[in-house]
């Protein structure tokens, strides 16, 4: 089971839009490409994307590409409809990424079933297309 998105509703629902200080996340995405904020001061890594560090408030940020390795941290699955673009069911995953700490990012699994996700499960990013213009970073199971 992976997540299916109804096209017929995509065309309205995924237009992206972004504050400037998120710009390398997007256009990273764009590239299909994983990319995360590393302060420039600190070294902190920082996901969703902000202005001022946590750590240190400072306000220089570089953007690393990510091995898009991870694993499971938490997940859900959503068995109930919420809106017709979405197929039920669809995994809803956390993934703590593994080379940037203290990253987690809120994705879906492709080509996975529920009872194959587990605590701790080894993951890796794949980008699945969503519109024309658009893939979004989604996770698969390493090996998978
Ligand atoms: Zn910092």
């Amino acid at each position: 089971m992976s997540i299916e998105y109804n096209p017929k509703y995509m065309k309205h629902f995924y237009d992206p839009v972004w504050e400037n200080f998120e710009d390398g996340f997007w256009q990273g995405i764009k590239q299909r490409k994983l990319k995360f904020q590393k302060c420039s001061g600190c070294g902190t890594f920082s996901h969703p994307p902000r202005v001022r560090c946590p750590k240190c408030k400072g306000e220089g940020w570089e953007w690393v590409e990510s091995s898009g390795k991870g694993r499971i941290y938490s997940w859900t699955v959503a068995r109930q409809e919420v809106h017709p673009a979405f197929r039920v069911p669809f995994e809803i995953v956390l993934v703590e990424m593994e080379n940037e700490p203290g990253v987690r990012l809120i994705s879906n699994m492709v080509d996975c079933t529920p009872e194959e996700i587990s605590f701790d499960m080894p993951v890796e990013v794949c980008f699945r297309e969503v519109t024309k213009e658009w893939a979004l970073p989604m996770f698969k199971k390493v090996g998978g």
